[in-house]
């Protein structure tokens, strides 16, 4: 049986083709034990109708060999085309994307000569579930969904790779101070899940101050694991800040699959002209060989490229740092590192990855079967005590309300009026900006528990009214807890 590991390739579009070219030259050259097999995504897959930029027997080779290295796409122009990366973190559950940042002063300029960080950002949930409705004619909604499941998944994640490449912190960053239940479900399992870590320091920034930090002082963060959003805008700033946008790799994992890339798009400026620079995938290539347990050969291409940027040897978008001779173009620059395998740098760091016991397909392999594992029991009790009625209406408040009171409906008592999430009734301010857009809070008015059943009841009195009732949020308390935040002024 052969002892090459199975990989996909998609060399993708504008330098992708050129870069990939370069960095599977790398691999080669270093020894790495791989076989891969080419797939075609992005702008000819789009025009050819996939809507989604990949092919679908392309799906059949990512989930054979569960490792994809990615060159760059170009989205086409206009409507009706899906994110490629969207779609393949989601479909193949890459819960986790991982984007070191370091910087290599003094051979690439940078303001900050001693950052070393990796963002861990959670890749499948918050504001890109891409639930979004327009409501009314002058509000449109972007749910913002966050799981116990996928806080826990991405947090420990963060807290395992500390462990495994020897970082000493990890820091949280949420907006909780505003999203007290969604991010701040975040930070309560950041929270929870520290304790079993003892041994790395923690610490917790609201995402605004925590970006401020970073863009001006990196070097105090290690370890960063944040929410989907937040992630994907302080990943680009880290990435910016140290020096190009070129050198930096990403890694998008899951249970079963990983995906690895650089961070840059396609480059069309530069496309076809071979002087694209190949690091940021040779960097994902990297991640990549750890991930599938060929940490030597992983090892070796890193401090061969270290040693290569040491020399002095840099591409065209790097020609800023150059002090004598000329940029290199991309398949030069891999021959320079093809030249330098088996050296170590000798002012910047070498790395050294330290072999796992169990490597990254072993143990997706073994957790296979469990993609669609029933549900664990619910381990609070919940009660309804309520419901939120959103209303598409062009009164004021206080009219809304008279109609709201005059239902016959004995389960529900009408609490509460809000607009965009203020109150206005009872007790609005005038000055309060409102729009057509109203959320009628209902409880119990027993002061305890309501039935779907009186739901209904509530529905239909709305619709005999002629109320126009956009959506409903149910009320829920979960064991004595509110599930459900008050309105702002409440
Ligand atoms: P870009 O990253 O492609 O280019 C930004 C600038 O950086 C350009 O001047 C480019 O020449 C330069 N650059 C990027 N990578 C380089 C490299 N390896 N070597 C030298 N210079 C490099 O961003 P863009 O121009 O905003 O996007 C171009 C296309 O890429 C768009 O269609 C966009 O949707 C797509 N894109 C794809 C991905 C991806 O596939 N992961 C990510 C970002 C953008």
């Amino acid at each position: 049986m052969s002892n090459l590991v199975p990989i996909t390739v998609a060399p993708g579009d504008g330098i992708g083709p050129e870069i990939t070219e370069a960095t599977l030259r790398v691999l080669r050259a270093a020894g790495a034990l791989i076989a891969p097999e080419t797939i075609s995504v992005g702008e000819a897959q789009y025009l050819a109708g996939h809507s989604s930029g990949i092919a679908p027997e392309s799906w059949d080779s990512l989930r054979r060999t569960r490792v994809l290295l990615k060159g760059p796409i170009t989205t086409p122009q206009g409507g009706g085309f899906k994110s490629l990366n969207v779609t393949i973190r989601k479909t193949l559950g890459l819960y986790a994307n991982v984007r070191p940042c370091v910087t290599y002063h003094p051979f690439v300029k940078t303001l900050h000569p001693a950052m070393d960080l990796v963002i861990v950002r959670e890749n499948e949930e918050d504001l890109y579930a891409g639930i979004e409705h327009r409501q009314t004619d002058q509000v449109y909604q972007c749910l913002k969904l966050v799981t116990r499941p996928g806080c826990e998944k991405i947090i420990r994640y963060a807290f395992e790779y500390a462990v495994k490449n020897a970082r000493r912190k990890v820091t949280c960053m949420t907006k909780d101070n505003i999203m007290k239940m969604t991010d701040g479900l975040f930070h309560k399992v950041f929270d929870e899940i520290s304790k079993e870590y003892p041994q790395i320091e923690v610490e917790h920034m609201i995402i605004d101050i925590g970006a401020a930090r970073l863009a001006t002082r990196p070097e105090r963060f290690d370890v960063i694991v944040t929410l989907n959003l937040y992630g994907d805008i302080i990943s680009d700033i880290a990435a910016e800040i140290t020096g190009s946008v070129g050198l930096a790799p990403s890694a998008n994992i899951g249970d079963r699959i990983a995906m690895f890339e650089a961070i840059h798009g396609s480059a069309p400026d530069i496309a076809g002209k071979g002087i694209a620079n190949p690091s940021g995938l040779l960097l994902a290539a990297v991640m990549m060989l750890i991930h599938i347990g060929q940490s030597d050969v992983a090892e070796k291409v890193h401090n061969a490229w270290l040693r290569t940027i040491e020399d002095g040897i840099i591409t065209a978008d790097l020609r800023g740092s150059l002090s004598v001779g000329r940029p290199f173009g991309s398949m030069d620059f891999a021959d320079a590192v093809i030249d330098r395998l088996g050296q170590e740098p000798s002012q910047l760091k070498p790395v050294h990855y330290i072999e796992p016991e169990q490597t990254a397909l072993d143990a997706s392999a073994a957790t296979n079967a469990s993609a669609h594992a029933p549900l664990p029991d619910p381990v609070s009790v919940k009660a309804l005590v309520g419901v939120d009625v959103f209303v598409n209406a062009r009164q004021s408040a206080d009219f809304l309300a008279g109609q709201l009171s005059a239902l016959v409906t004995p389960a529900f008592h009408l609490q509460m009026i809000t607009n965009r999430g203020v109150k206005v009734w009872p007790g609005g301010f005038p000055e309060t900006f409102c729009t057509d857009h109203w959320r009628c809070r209902f409880v119990a008015a027993n002061g305890a528990s309501v039935t779907h059943f009186d739901l209904i009841e509530l529905m239909q009195a709305l619709a005999q009214r002629g109320i126009d009732f956009i959506k409903t949020e149910n009320l829920c308390t979960f064991d004595g807890e509110r599930g459900y935040a008050l309105g702002q002024g409440q």
